[in-house]
């Protein structure tokens, strides 16, 4: 297996998918630094067998000082915000963390001569895709700030790429949910906004229902349906994406990360009461703002490029992991 002359950083190793993308990464004998300022994320999430720094992406010196002391060669950089319809509120806020932070972090990298680059991405960037399953060529034209500020992130790194020693993956993820299978990590944000999470939190009691955003879109029952990917898998594709980066010191990539098929709001709460064996409250709500109809990956690209396959494709596999830490997380007191 390629191996690494050094450590892997991973920014936001404290949240939700780094803390998976750790996982992943020490149990391929990676060694892992993260980086966090745990504003939204937790110390007690991040594998003791990762060195952990609490400083902002965006502490260009703190940063600098971090890549040198670890001698890291390859940044994971998941730290940033991830709440679509806060982005459309407080849009500045987006291109503070997602925009700006990402640029200030590329360019530590660059002066600190970091090879290697994964950026976390999403299918926000093709706003309303003009077609379902959306592909990496298809026009990306974000409908919400979330989804600019990763688009602009994705446009530095093309750029830097072109210019410097520097080659990249981006990850156009689209609706991760589920937890580590075997309870080590999972989502623990609070105040999550995310349906998956939402609906284990009424199944466990935390909330008393869920709200349905919109019953009048275009999808064969009228809610949105999404590409929800097992969070281990995607930490599982990011790792593969490293092994490339490493082999191939030349090429970059832009790649969806999905499962390639789709299920609505409705076919998420049936797979959750189903799981839980249990119904949960259902309130129809109106839409949510820079919400798209429907989103659901081509992945046929991830699939040629990386060596990587999907292992977890499975809706009530991903609620059952999401459920079991939910629960943990209730033991926990949290
Ligand atoms: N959604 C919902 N109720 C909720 C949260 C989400 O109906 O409490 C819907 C949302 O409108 C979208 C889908 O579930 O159609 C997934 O939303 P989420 O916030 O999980 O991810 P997004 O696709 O916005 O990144």
């Amino acid at each position: 297996m390629t191996r690494l002359q050094g450590k892997v950083m991973v920014t936001g190793g404290a949240g939700y998918i780094g803390s998976h993308a750790v996982l992943a990464l020490l149990d391929a004998g990676y060694d892992v630094v993260v980086l966090d300022n745990l504003v939204t994320g937790f110390d007690w999430a991040v594998d003791p067998r990762a060195a952990l720094v609490v400083a902002d992406v965006a502490d260009d010196a703190r940063v600098r000082a971090a890549l040198r002391e670890h001698g890291v060669r390859a940044i994971m950089h998941f730290a940033g915000s991830v709440v679509v319809p806060e982005s459309v509120s407080d849009p500045l806020k987006y291109y503070r963390n997602n925009t700006a932070a990402s640029r200030a972090l590329i360019e530590s990298a660059v002066a600190e001569g970091v090879p290697h680059f994964i950026f976390s991405s999403t299918a926000a960037t093709y706003g309303t895709p003009a077609k379902v399953p959306v592909a990496e060529g298809d026009p990306t034209v974000p409908i919400n700030p979330y989804g600019m500020s990763k688009l602009m992130t994705e446009a530095m790194l093309r750029d830097v790429a072109a210019a410097h020693p520097l080659n990249y993956a981006a990850l156009r993820y689209f609706n991760v949910a589920g937890a580590d299978p075997q309870a080590r990590s999972g989502q623990s944000t609070v105040g999550a906004t995310h349906l998956i999470k939402i609906a284990v939190e009424a199944a466990t009691g935390k909330r008393d229902a869920v709200g349905i955003y919109g019953t009048d879109f275009d999808t064969p029952d009228g809610t949105g349906v999404r590409d929800y990917i097992h969070v281990s898998d995607l930490a599982a594709a990011h790792v593969a994406a490293l092994a490339l980066l490493i082999g191939e010191p030349t090429r970059s990539h832009t790649l969806n990360a999905g499962y390639g098929r789709g299920f609505s709001v409705l076919e998420v709460l049936d797979a959750v009461d189903r799981v839980t064996n249990h119904v949960i409250e259902r309130r129809l709500e109106g839409r949510r703002a820079g919400d798209p109809a429907e989103l659901v990956a081509d992945n046929a690209a991830i699939l040629r490029t990386l060596d990587w396959r999907p292992e977890r494709d499975d809706l009530d596999g991903i609620v059952r992991d999401a459920l079991a830490w939910e629960r943990k997380l209730a033991e926990m007191g949290r």
